[in-house]
């Protein structure tokens, strides 16, 4: 279990960064917001299927950026106030997109490699 979470932070750390999880060695994404669909070190199939990172992206979106304008609706905030922090979390959600898709497919890569041993 616990070799499991330090497996997992492993793959996420690289990712996050840009690096592939497996050999850390060669870039993840071929442009700013494009992913390439294979590592060119080591070969393994950064999106196996299309649309295999989305359940993550959904999770992971939704926490960061859904979650926040309902706790400020929740606590009855202004509406300038909500605008704003839409406005913004906007913004950050599209600068950050390189972000979110590495720790997407860190956590895809974790439980595939958890599923198929062979990866
Ligand atoms: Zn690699």
């Amino acid at each position: 279990m616990k070799k499991d979470i330090l497996l997992l932070g492993q793959y996420i750390s690289r990712t996050i960064f840009g690096k592939c999880p497996n050999c850390s060695i060669d870039k993840i994404f071929s442009s700013r917001f494009k992913m390439k669909s294979e590592c060119e070190n080591c070969g393994i199939k950064l999106i196996e299927k299309n649309g295999d990172n989305w359940f993550f992206l959904l999770l992971i979106d939704r926490g960061l950026f859904i979650f926040p304008i309902i706790v400020a609706f929740y606590f009855e905030t202004s509406p300038k106030f909500i605008i704003v922090i839409s406005i913004v979390l906007l913004i950050l959600f599209i600068i950050i997109t390189p972000f979110r898709l590495g720790l997407c497919l860190g956590f895809d890569y974790y439980f595939r490699s958890k599923i198929d041993k062979k990866i």
